[in-house]
C-alpha cells in the first residue's frame, strides 16, 4: 500500500502543505516599471513562502512581447522545493504577482510580474484555475531558454530548436539573483 503523507490544513479547512518537498520550476517575467528589481523582489517572496526553498535561479533573458505590445520582457526560471500544495502555491504565487501591482485589464497585457508554475515534480494537473506541466511552455523561447540552463537532460533539442527563431537575449549570468537561491526555509 502507498504511504500517506502527513498533510496541513489552512484555517479555511483546505489542504495547503504536505510533509515531502516537491521539485517545482517557476517561470518568471516582468515587462514593466523596474523590471529586475521587481524579479528580484518576486524571488525573495517566493523563499520566504512556507515551506519553501528557492534552490537554483537561472540567467536572466530579455525578450519580445509575444502576441502583445509593451516593452521587453526580462525572463528567468527559478527551481524551488516546496512543501506546499499546487493550489496553495499558486494562490501564493497570486499574491506575489498582485503586491508587485501587477492589473489584468485584457488578455497578454503587459504585466509588471508574471509567475507561472511550469513543472510541480512530476504531477499533471488540469483544474479550472491551474494546469501542469504549464500548457504553452514548449513554445516558448524566454521559458524553455532558462529551463534548459537550470535542467538541460529535461528539455529536449527539437523543442529548443522548434523555438530558436524567437527573440530572446542573455543578460546575465546567475550572478544576478545572487543572495535569494539557498536561503534557509
Ligand atoms: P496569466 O495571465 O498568464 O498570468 O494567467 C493566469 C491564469 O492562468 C490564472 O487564472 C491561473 O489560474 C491560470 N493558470 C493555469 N495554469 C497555470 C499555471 N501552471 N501557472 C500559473 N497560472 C496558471
Amino acid at each position: 500500500m502507498a504511504a500517506v503523507q502527513p498533510m496541513v490544513g489552512s484555517a479555511e479547512g483546505g489542504v495547503v502543505s504536505v510533509a515531502a518537498p516537491s521539485a517545482v520550476f517557476v517561470g518568471l517575467g516582468a515587462n514593466l516599471g523596474d523590471r529586475e528589481a521587481t524579479l528580484r523582489s518576486a524571488l525573495q517572496a517566493m523563499a520566504q513562502l512556507p515551506g519553501t526553498r528557492v534552490e537554483r535561479v537561472s540567467p536572466l533573458y530579455g525578450s519580445a512581447p509575444v502576441d502583445a505590445g509593451g516593452p521587453d520582457y526580462l525572463n528567468a526560471v527559478a527551481a524551488l522545493a516546496t512543501t506546499l500544495t499546487p493550489q496553495a502555491l499558486l494562490q501564493a504565487l497570486q499574491a506575489i504577482e498582485q503586491s508587485a501591482g501587477r492589473e489584468r485589464p485584457y488578455r497578454n497585457a503587459p504585466r509588471t510580474l508574471d509567475l507561472d508554475i511550469l513543472w510541480f515534480g512530476d504531477q499533471v494537473i488540469h483544474t479550472p484555475t491551474l494546469t501542469v506541466p504549464h500548457p504553452r511552455m514548449a513554445e516558448r523561447a524566454f521559458v524553455l531558454r532558462p529551463l534548459a540552463d537550470l535542467v538541460p537532460e529535461r528539455v529536449d533539442a527539437a523543442c529548443l530548436q522548434a523555438v530558436a527563431s524567437q527573440g530572446i537575449y542573455l543578460l546575465a549570468g546567475t550572478g544576478w539573483a545572487e543572495g535569494v537561491a539557498g536561503d534557509c526555509f
